[in-house]
Order: C-alpha cells, then sequence, then structure tokens
C-alpha cells in the first residue's frame, strides 16, 4: 500500500483493517518489501548471526522474530505524532545471505553487502543477529561517512580486546571499532553498562579513549531525557551518528529473550526515551541486536523490539510530526 505526501508516494505499512494482523506479509512492519535498496531512505534488513555470541546463541533467528511481533505497529506515534511512512520512503530488503559455518567469512559478507546497500543514498536499519555485526556495519557506515559519532546501549561495553583469542567476536567490536577510526571516540556515549567484570576496571580501557560511559546505577529510577539533552549538545546536529542498540541494555524483566542477560537494567520506558532524545542527531543508520527469540517465551523481548525500531525511524532527521 501507498500514500501520497508532497506529491511523493511512499510505501505503508499494511493496515489491520485491509488483512488481519495475524496474516499476510511477514516483512518488518508490514511493509513492502524489495530486493535492493534503490529508491529508499530507509533500508530495514536482518543480518541473522549468533557464531560470535558468547553464551546462549539464537539471534540468527532475531530478525524474524522482531518481524514476526512487529505486525502490532501502527504507522503513527500517539505522543511523539511522528510520522515516518510519511516521511520516508521505507521498505524492507530482507537478510543478508551470512555463511554461518564462518565467523570472519560472515564479517566479510556483511561489510560487502552494505558496501553495497549504501551506494544507495540510504540509511540502513539493521535487525540482529549478534552484536558482532555492528563492526562490518561501521566500517561500510564511516567508508561513506567518516568516523561517526555513537550512541550505544548495551549491558556491556563491548571493548574486550580478546575473546577467546579471538580478535573479533560480539564483545570485541568496539575497541576494534575505535582502533580502526570508524568512530569519533569523544562523540561516543554508551548507556546501561553494570553488573560484573574480569577486573575492576574494565570499563577505563573505553573511558580512557574519550569515551562516555553512563553505567546503569546512573540512570536508575530516573528520567533519562536529561541524559539525552546532554548527548545532543556534546554530539551536535551535523556530526552523522550511529545508534547501536544491544535489547540486553533493558533489564531482563523485559527483555528476557537475549543471549547475555544482566540483571539491573534499563526499563522499557528508559529505553524509549533514549531512542526519542536521538532526535534531533543526524542519525545515518541504526541497529537492534541480540534478540535471541528462544529465550523469549511470551515473545515481548521482540515485541519490545520491534516497537524500538519504530521509534528509531521517527528519530532519522527529516521525520514529519504531525501537530
Ligand atoms: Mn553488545
Ligand atoms: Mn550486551
Amino acid at each position: 500500500m501507498t500514500a501520497q505526501n508532497d506529491n511523493k508516494t511512499y510505501n505503508q505499512p499494511l493496515g489491520g483493517n485491509e488483512m488481519p494482523r495475524f496474516a499476510g506479509p511477514s516483512t518488518m512492519f508490514r511493509l513492502p518489501s524489495q530486493t535492493t535498496a534503490a529508491g529508499l531512505d530507509i533500508a530495514i534488513l536482518g543480518v541473522p548471526l549468533d557464531i560470535g555470541t558468547s553464551l546462549r546463541p539464537g539471534t540468527r533467528f532475531g530478525p524474524r522474530g522482531i518481524r514476526a511481533e512487529s505486525v502490532m505497529t501502527r504507522p503513527y506515534g500517539m505522543y511523539t505524532k511522528a510520522a515516518p511512512f510519511d516521511s520516508f520512503q521505507v521498505a524492507d530488503v530482507g537478510d543478508v545471505a551470512l555463511n554461518t559455518f564462518n565467523l570472519a567469512d560472515s564479517i566479510a559478507i556483511i561489510e560487502n553487502h552494505y558496501h553495497q546497500l549504501l551506494q544507495n543514498n540510504v540509511k540502513p536499519v539493521t535487525l540482529g543477529g549478534d552484536h558482532t555485526i555492528a563492526l562490518p556495519i561501521l566500517r561500510a557506515i564511516a567508508a561513506k561517512h567518516g568516523p561517526v559519532a555513537v550512541v550505544h546501549v548495551d549491558a556491556h561495553t563491548d571493548t574486550n580486546d580478546h575473546m577467546f583469542g579471538e580478535p573479533v567476536a560480539h564483545g570485541t567490536i568496539f575497541r576494534r571499532a575505535i582502533e580502526e577510526d570508524l568512530i569519533d571516540p569523544h562523540k561516543m556515549v554508551q548507556i546501561g553498562q553494570r553488573t560484573t567484570g574480569y577486573s575492576a576496571d574494565d570499563f577505563e580501557w573505553v573511558r580512557q579513549q574519550g569515551v562516555r560511559v553512563v553505567n546503569a546505577e546512573e540512570c536508575w529510577y530516573q528520567s533519562l531525557a536529561p541524559l539525552m539533552a546532554e548527548v545532543r549538545e556534546k554530539i551536535g546536529t551535523e556530526t552523522p551518528v550511529y545508534l547501536s542498540f544491544d535489547i540486553d541494555g533493558i533489564d531482563p524483566a523485559f527483555a528476557p529473550g537475549t543471549g547475555t542477560p544482566e540483571p539491573g537494567g534499563l526499563t522499557s520506558t528508559q529505553a524509549i526515551e533514549i531512542i526519542r532524545g536521538c532526535w534531533g542527531l543526524n542519525l545515518v543508520g541504526s541497529d537492534l541486536v541480540e534478540v535471541s527469540p528462544q529465550y523469549d517465551t511470551t515473545g515481548n523481548t521482540a515485541l519490545l523490539a520491534a516497537n524500538l525500531v519504530f521509534e528509531m525511524l521517527c528519530s532519522f532527521p527529516g521525520c514529519l510530526r504531525r501537530d
């Protein structure tokens, strides 16, 4: 289905009055699918990787799980008045065809896929997949935009030097991304880190690089709107920004369906505040990673993830508000 706005025709999610929400296409938000990103402003795609994870696997089913729970999402934000599907041409461009028997090969496949994708002037919104996928995505993003600012929500900093001797796994990616100059660490904010580490100074390396690390404890019991005002001040309106959202940043009470859960995390409302607080930044891409449907017996983790992806669409620059 399409809608007219400003003489442009935009893809619309298939409505529940046209086809029951439990039926019809299994694309993200029941949007049209296409095989390339040609003509799109925002491309939603899945990267079903779970061979970079260190504990429970299952994120290979993340994109499918998030798409399945996205059927309830309607096209307008009732509080923000945001209308992403009247603002951007959006479609589901499918999944990256990984080599699930080979992590290094999969990383190369992902990077090549995003280089191709970004030849179109498109902003990728990625459904993960374990967090390893953010490294090849950032390589392609940085090749196009230069080093980017990053808003990173996660229970972990993902800045280990190695995991079991491996330089690339889901817990090392932001160390590699900083070393490779894919990120401006002085314009990177990490939110939600907590619980236990291998040593008392595990978060120090990343702080020494200039990254602002906002531990979960600093977020407890309060609105994160003031924090996000500070983040917008720090990053500014021009710098290209990548938003990387690991669902384990949220407390397992709200988001149990993930591979490396940590208690004492953010609430669903704080997660929404963070993403809405990115409105005003120059977002050039985002991901929602680490949803593992096997550990998500109610579907609530994937349901929350789908809604957070909707909020991401609403925070891309140029998204209309319907006052
Ligand atoms: Mn992570
Ligand atoms: Mn994590």
